[in-house]
């Protein structure tokens, strides 16, 4: 047993500050989907967590205001998911909230912290006899040699390869949406596309955010993209599974014509990766399988594959080129 204190805190300033004072063993605990499993794993062995649940200011839905969409930080990912605005005016969101997880889950985590969830290779979860620069810093890292098949193939280093695994930061990403944070000098805000580190020969530094930063919200600019958009995702089974491929992309058509296009990419990269060379390559163009797959092959450039994981290229090409046909058949009808 790993012995550890638990308070629960009535505003995101107390939530803050006991983070602040606990010092580095002190943690925020949400709805515990990573967290709580990575404690049983011993792979996080925190002093002391900080619930930050019932701050109830938290926990709100607005997709109604004229020019964004924002969402509290413990928001539930379910009542996100079934909000009737978003999933009539962008699908892509909601959608990467279903397919992240099983229901109870999407009933317990918020949407918030799980931008910060931690990767699921399996040599960082399950600890000692495997090295690991991100768990254990300078001791290695078992998945250059090993089991690599899910591992990433784009925004690795010599130091690591694991992939981001979450499905609403791509989806984000995608709808250039930001975060308000709060720490003790304040309230900052950021990009969702700058909150996430690519692991250099530091992967045990994931995030552009301090330790006591609380993240409070999440704004979304409205976008006639929204409409016609998708989030795509292939996995290994139907149902609940971390992303092999996944893309959100969505498009404004002019008749045949793309006039503008986003797209970014999920479970191939070190962090979520919009890819703005293939929305160059959209631009203008009529969209016909093989634009769509151009544009899928510009996505993967530069992809580096390691032993196991190369059918993963081809497997990213196409997840962005059925997205983007799926998109445009939305943005017909
Ligand atoms: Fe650890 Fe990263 Fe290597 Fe996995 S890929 S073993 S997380 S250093």
């Amino acid at each position: 047993m790993q012995p550890f204190t638990y308070v629960r805190v009535r505003s995101a300033a107390d939530a803050v500050r006991a983070v602040a004072d606990g010092g580095p063993g002190t943690r925020f605990l949400a709805g515990g989907t990573t967290l709580l499993d990575l404690m049983k794993l011993g792979v996080e062995t925190p002093a002391r967590l900080v619930d930050v649940t019932g701050l109830e200011d938290l926990n709100t839905i607005e997709t109604a205001g004229p020019g964004e969409l924002v969402f509290g930080a413990m928001a539930r990912m379910a009542d996100v998911a079934a909000d009737p605005r978003l999933i009539r005016d962008y699908p892509a969101l909601s959608e990467s909230l279903w397919r992240a997880a099983s229901e109870q889950l999407r009933n317990m985590a918020r949407v918030g912290p799980n931008l910060l969830q931690r990767t699921r290779c399996a040599y960082f979860r399950f600890g000692e006899p495997f090295a690991c620069n991100k768990r254990k810093p300078g001791s290695g890292c078992a998945a250059q040699d090993g089991l690599n098949r899910g591992h990433a193939l784009l925004g690795g280093s010599e130091s690591c390869i694991a992939v981001y695994p979450g499905d609403w930061a791509i989806a984000l990403v995608a709808f250039d949406a930001q975060v308000d944070v709060l720490g003790r000098e304040g309230e900052r805000t950021l990009p969702v596309e700058a909150l996430h580190r690519e692991p250099g020969n530091t992967p045990h530094l994931e995030t552009t955010v301090a330790p006591e930063e609380l993240i409070l919200r999440i704004r979304i600019p409205r976008t006639p993209l929204g409409r016609a958009s998708t989030y795509h995702k292939i996995r290994d089974r139907e149902s609940y599974a971390f992303a092999l491929s996944s893309a959100a992309v969505a498009v404004r058509m002019e008749e045949d014509t793309i006039g503008q296009a986003r797209v970014a990419i999920g479970g191939l990269a070190t962090r979520p990766w919009r890819c703005r060379e293939a929305e160059r390559t959209l631009a203008g163009r009529t969209l016909t399988p093989e634009t769509a797959r151009a544009a899928g092959d510009a996505a993967l450039r530069g992809a580096k594959p390691t032993r196991d994981n190369r059918f993963r290229i081809e497997l990213g090409a196409r997840t962005v080129a059925d997205a983007l046909m799926i998109a445009a058949e939305r943005a017909r009808s």
